[in-house]
């Protein structure tokens, strides 16, 4: 079966709308069809979604990652802390930021650091973890990622 690459991704001809979509599209796939839309939150599925993004993505270290992170305006990452056991990751200008606070504690950007996961544990050959620690949403000052190395 042929499958989509991320490169094929790039490949636009929109002659009058152009290559961009407003964030509130990106969101709403997000938040009320995923999230909203799925059992459980969407939980399980949101990881494989977006390990599977993460893999697809053409980055070959962390530094690619993060700028390529911010190059899809998802969010600006930030390394906060960084040992040989794990990696703190913060996120400002998330996609999330501005979005009412539904629940104290909810986060709510766990595709987003799914797709770090997929990213990571190619780029390291092996399976890496990644939590959400904090959230815009949840009333944190940002969001940030605890990568278990
Ligand atoms: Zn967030």
């Amino acid at each position: 079966m042929l499958q989509y690459t991320f490169e094929d991704m790039k490949s636009m001809d929109r002659s009058v709308l152009g290559n961009m979509v407003p964030l509130e599209l990106f969101r709403t796939i997000r938040l009320i069809g995923m999230n909203q839309g799925l059992p459980l939150g969407g939980k399980g599925t949101t990881l494989t979604v977006g390990r599977k993004i993460g893999e697809s993505l053409p980055v070959n270290t962390l530094e690619e990652l993060l700028q390529l992170f911010e190059d899809l305006k998802i969010g600006i990452p930030r390394i906060l802390h960084e040992d040989d056991r794990k990696i703190n990751i913060a996120v400002e200008d998330c996609f999330c930021k501005g979005l009412p606070t539904l629940e104290e504690e909810k986060l709510i950007c766990d595709l987003e650091g799914a797709i770090l996961e997929g990213a990571l544990s190619k780029i390291m050959g092996r399976r890496i973890s990644v939590r959400e620690v904090k959230c815009n949403a949840a009333g944190h000052e940002h969001c940030e990622y605890e990568v278990k190395l």
